[in-house]
């Protein structure tokens, strides 16, 4: 198992020869000792992707395209082994975890193919004799500094557009799941000439020295909005490109014809994928006040029939939560809703034995005095709430500060049109929750950053642009001076 850092195509030990542990959240052993890398790693990593981005900027974007071609061929050859240590260290179910690989490897071939398409533009010129020119020019050294909860996939969406676009990169993976990208930058891209690539593992010290750092001109985060807020600060009076994908707290609206069993199965699913703790996750559920207790029935007994295990039992539906701080988060919501008057409808508990698990929840008698209906509870959660008519629910997934995605289910027309005019999210599904297509940009508004991700927008954010305006003409202009 690789733990140490790359830099500039060396594995090597961190300098100040400290490690951390990495632990299997569904049984709370130690998986592996990681180098812990610092601001004196992070300076070097920086020198490598500085000096290799002088050369893997002039490759040809044709040449560029066969090598992330590579990485994805290389990842179908890894495929299990990849998917297997993320589930070890993620927890989530071993079967979304290779759908996360899948979906990694998608994103390599997307960019890689974009990357050959576009570079700019010409536009028409002010005269005849001239040429107007929009370069998109890569940035230089962009700093990857990655959450927990789709450790590979949101690498992918960061380091693939910044490559194809010319960029290096240096990756900061969270100190929670460093390992599966280990072994994916050691299995899937060793063919990149060393220094296009470099990873420094370790906690937020070495991301605030990525951030810190002046030959670091784009910082690409996802994460906790107080981190990005940090990083905000750090990265605004250096005028640095930030690209922030942050917190989330989305609803989903049962319009007033939806058909409440399949809502049924559609909530469940989207509240309780990868334990609840996805930036999308349902974590508040809106319907109309006369089918509320039918419809919190059927959540009741779809959640009640899941299976909760290790994310490497076949038979398991939904894993263990990261870490023992985060299912104390989610245990400090659900106990606030309780003595505020919500019932407990399933769940609520943690069960036997080793694991940070936590039952999935089905809450009722909830309302926006609660934390669970208001903060980002990033677990198993799922709060029901009746309304009394379809503008109560816009209005109320609109009161939040975060803007990341919202869903409707409703056949009608006039209901969907409303809804995605007037909710102020990136992402507005309707009818299918939590879909990402390569194509269409994912991001947020509001605080959850506005960066956008995958698409032509996930490509040109790693560019910056230039205009060159040239002039073929001997002949002397009107260059106003002298006035007289
Ligand atoms: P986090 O903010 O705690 O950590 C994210 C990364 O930032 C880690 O690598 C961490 O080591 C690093 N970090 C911590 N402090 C830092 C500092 N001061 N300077 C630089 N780097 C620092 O977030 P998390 O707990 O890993 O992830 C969960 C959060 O991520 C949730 O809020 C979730 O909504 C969000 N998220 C958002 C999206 C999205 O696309 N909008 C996707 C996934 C997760």
């Amino acid at each position: 198992m690789q733990t140490n850092l790359l830099i500039n195509g060396q594995w090597k030990s961190a300098s100040s020869g400290k490690t951390f542990s990495v632990d299997n959240p569904a049984t709370e052993d130690i998986l592996a000792e990681v180098q812990r890398g610092n601001a004196v790693d992070v300076q070097q990593a920086v020198d490598a992707a500085k000096s290799a981005f002088n050369e893997w900027r002039w490759i040809t974007a044709n040449e560029r395209g066969a090598m992330l071609h590579e990485v994805v061929a290389k990842t179908h050859q890894h495929w299990d082994e990849i998917a297997e240590l993320l589930t070890l260290e993620q927890g989530k179910p071993k079967s979304e975890n290779e759908e996360e690989v899948e979906w990694t490897a998608n994103t390599f071939t997307y960019y890689a193919e974009m990357g050959r398409m576009m570079r700019g533009q010409v536009i028409p010129s002010g005269e005849r004799s001239q040429l107007n020119i929009i370069i998109k020019e890569p940035y230089g050294v962009v700093g990857c500094i990655l959450p927990w909860n789709y450790p590979l996939l949101l690498l992918a969406w960061k380091m693939a557009p910044a490559l194809a676009a010319g960029n290096t990169v240096v990756i900061k993976p969270s100190e929670m799941t460093p390992l599966a990208t280990l072994l994916f930058i050691e299995k899937c891209c060793d063919h990149l000439p060393n220094g296009v690539v470099n990873v420094v593992p370790g906690f937020g010290d070495a991301g605030q020295a990525l951030a810190e750092h002046p030959d670091v001109p784009m910082i690409a985060f996802t994460g906790s909005v107080a981190t990005g807020q940090k990083l905000a600060g750090i990265c605004a009076p250096m005028m640095k490109h930030t690209h922030f994908e942050l917190g989330g707290k989305d609803a989903f609206v049962l319009g007033p014809d939806a058909d409440i069993k399949k809502a049924a199965k559609a909530v469940s699913y989207s509240a309780l994928i990868n334990c609840g703790q996805v930036c999308t996750s349902s974590e508040r559920v809106y319907v109309p006040q006369h089918v509320r207790d039918e419809f919190a029935g059927h959540v009741t007994d779809l959640v009640k029939s899941l299976n909760i295990g290790p994310g490497m039992e076949a038979d398991t539906d939904v894993g263990p939560m990261i870490g023992a701080q985060y299912r104390e988060k989610v245990i400090g919501h659900v106990e606030d809703a309780k003595q505020k008057g919500a019932t407990i409808l399933t769940g609520g508990g943690i069960p036997e034995g080793k694991g940070y698990f936590y039952q999935p929840t089905v809450l009722m008698q909830v309302d926006h005095s609660m934390k669970i209906m208001t903060e980002e509870t990033f677990g198993p959660a799922i709060p029901i709430m009746g309304y009394g008519n379809i503008d109560d629910a816009i209005e109320w997934v609109n009161n939040t500060p975060y803007g990341l995605g919202a869903t409707l289910r409703s056949n009608d027309p006039k209901i969907c049109k409303r809804f995605f005019e007037e909710v102020k999210a990136g992402t507005v599904w309707i009818n299918d929750p939590l879909t990402d297509n390569y194509a269409g940009p994912f991001g947020g508004m509001k605080m959850t950053g506005g960066g956008r991700e995958l698409g032509e927008e996930g490509f040109t954010t790693f560019m910056e642009t230039k205009h060159v305006h040239w002039d073929f003409s001997d002949e002397p202009k009107d260059w106003w001076l002298p006035y007289h």
